[in-house]
């Protein structure tokens, strides 16, 4: 890049560290030219695939949203907002580390669905209801089976 100072084009980096927790490089340069240092900064851009609907139509990623529907299935649940936020950034790290451009929308409830069932079962219960619909009771039944059997089998 140009220098700030005298818009020479060649610069050299006297140094590099990564900043922000390994999320940013932070460069100190000098101008080859007029010797002005300055510092410039790196980030990786990576965006959020867009959600492809059931329906066919696409729909930017929509943090709130997804936070929303998080909050909803653990409301009056002993789970504190830290550990919520750590949950949605898991699952926009894992919908990014696809590289995919465009995703089914049903990916994102999958995520959300690993998510809860790990941190809170009720939780996971009351998303999975809602987010699967259950065919019938029996199947909802079923998972309610599924899961105390779980839970007996961590205990022992
Ligand atoms: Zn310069």
């Amino acid at each position: 890049m140009h220098c700030p100072f005298c818009g020479a084009n060649e610069t050299k980096v006297v140094d590099s560290r990564l900043v922000a927790e390994g999320q940013q490089v932070r460069r100190r340069r000098e101008c080859i030219s007029c010797h002005e240092r300055y510092t410039t900064f790196e980030i990786a851009e990576l965006l959020m695939p867009r959600l492809i609907k059931a329906d066919g139509s696409r729909q930017p990623f929509d943090e709130e949203k997804l936070r929303a529907g998080i909050q909803r299935a653990l409301e009056k649940r002993p789970v504190s907002v830290e550990v919520i936020e750590a949950c949605i950034n898991r699952i926009k790290h894992r919908l990014r580390a696809t590289g995919e451009r465009e995703l089914p929308s049903r990916q994102v409830g999958e995520e959300v669905m690993a998510e809860l069932r790990q941190l809170d079962q009720v939780a996971y219960v009351r998303f999975a209801s809602v987010y699967r619909s259950f065919q019938d009771i029996s199947e909802f039944k079923a998972e309610i089976d599924r899961l105390s059997e779980e839970k007996e089998g961590h205990a022992s």
